[in-house]
């Protein structure tokens, strides 16, 4: 590590600290901060901001844009231009999440977003992106309160502005009200753009060092659940976790491009949150046994079921073999067993290394990261 990402390792975990210490607002004094190793990488390239952690989201789980409607919103609107969370800080006007009386979300007061605007500021400057992109109307407002400009959402949507010594993209939130004044494919044009000005800002990806799958996450859940047929949903996330780990060591390069992070009982693949499991259309349930969330193949029907099936798979061969390899050697291991697996990987024994020599706590780090966003 350079001593440079050691600096910048350490004022991100200072600023952390600063953002947990926070007792400003006083709705919010005792919420959790949304703000930490899953808001993404510190040297990415554009910066994502939104208005708040939504209480059926980051709030829950910690990951910006993560959990709830507007969380699977964006994860789709993102994936679909091929961006990666690997390549992106994520965050928010307001760093925790704001309730009415009722409990439920609110929007932020004038003061709660002055009052987290340091916060803010010192986030874009500790990542210094060459672009920034709002998502929605209050996140391009608590950005005037860092360096005043003009812009509105409505005139100024899809647009690429000077602002702080580098470029402001407003767009619309990923939410579903926001979804009425511009729809999905609307923002997803919107994300293009965006996508077009990360590569004109300078994005260089490693060359060399593979690809990355843009598909890859919906045909290894379903080569998996082709192959155990039911699981728990631990045991998806841990077998997805090895797949990918092993693939990395023995092949070079992951199989898909799905985000995924350390988090308290090992790796949790972002893209196989429940929800978004049953959207993919695999023909798959959940059910509950003993108060544990299992995962059903309805049918045998797998995206490569008919006779070409090999042609359509993203995978070779070789992939194929060590899909195989791995559910054949872990695929019948208790969840307690499949967790002491997991932790034995170099990922994990790597993370929990960094965790005992530096006394922090990297729950939610990102594990894996392919080679190109290293
Ligand atoms: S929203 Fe920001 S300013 Fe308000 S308490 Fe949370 S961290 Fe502090």
């Amino acid at each position: 590590m350079t001593s440079k990402t050691t600096s910048l390792n350490n004022e991100f975990s200072q600023l952390v600290a600063d953002v947990k210490a926070c007792r400003k607002c006083d709705r919010m004094c005792d919420s959790e901060r949304v703000l930490g190793p899953a808001s993404g990488s510190l040297r990415a390239k554009v910066v994502f901001i939104g208005e708040a952690p939504g209480r059926l989201g980051a709030d829950e789980s910690q990951i910006p844009f993560h959990g709830d409607k507007s969380g699977h919103n964006f994860e789709s609107l993102i994936q679909q231009v091929g961006l990666s969370r690997y390549e992106l800080f994520v965050t928010n006007a307001v760093l925790c999440n704001p309730r009415d009386s009722n409990g439920n979300n609110a929007t932020p007061t004038a003061t709660e977003i002055k009052n987290c605007s340091h916060f803010l500021k010192r986030q874009i400057e500790l990542i210094d992106p060459p672009l920034v992109v709002t998502l929605g109307r209050i996140a391009l407002n608590a950005c005037s309160l860092i360096e005043q400009h003009d812009l509105e959402l409505r005139t100024g949507v899809r647009t690429a502005n000077s602002w702080l010594g580098r470029s402001l993209v407003p767009a619309y939130h990923p939410g579903q009200r926001a979804m009425l004044h511009r729809s999905f494919a609307n923002q997803l044009s919107d994300y293009q753009f965006i996508k077009e000005q990360v590569a004109r800002n300078g994005v260089k990806r490693k060359k060399g060092s593979g690809s990355v799958a843009s598909r890859g996450t919906k045909e290894l859940i379903d080569t998996i659940t082709s192959q155990k047929s039911d699981l728990s949903y631990f045991a998806l996330h841990k077998l997805f976790f090895m797949i990918e780990a092993r693939a990395l060591d023995e092949l070079g390069a992951r199989l898909s491009d799905s985000y995924i992070i350390r988090q308290k009982d090992g790796p949790y693949c972002v893209e196989l949150h429940p929800q978004k499991i049953l959207a993919l259309n695999l023909n798959l349930s959940m059910y509950t046994r003993g108060g544990v969330l299992h995962i059903k193949r309805m049918a045998s029907t797998s995206l490569f079921d008919e006779p070409d099936n090999i042609s359509k798979s993203p995978f070779d061969t070789p992939a194929l073999e060590l899909i195989s390899a791995v559910i054949s050697k872990y695929g019948s291991l208790s969840d307690t067993e499949l967790k002491r697996a997991a932790y034995c990987t170099k990922a994990m024994r790597s993370v929990l290394r960094k965790e005992k020599t530096s006394g922090l706590n990297l729950f939610n780090a990102p594990l894996l990261v392919p080679a190109i966003y290293d």
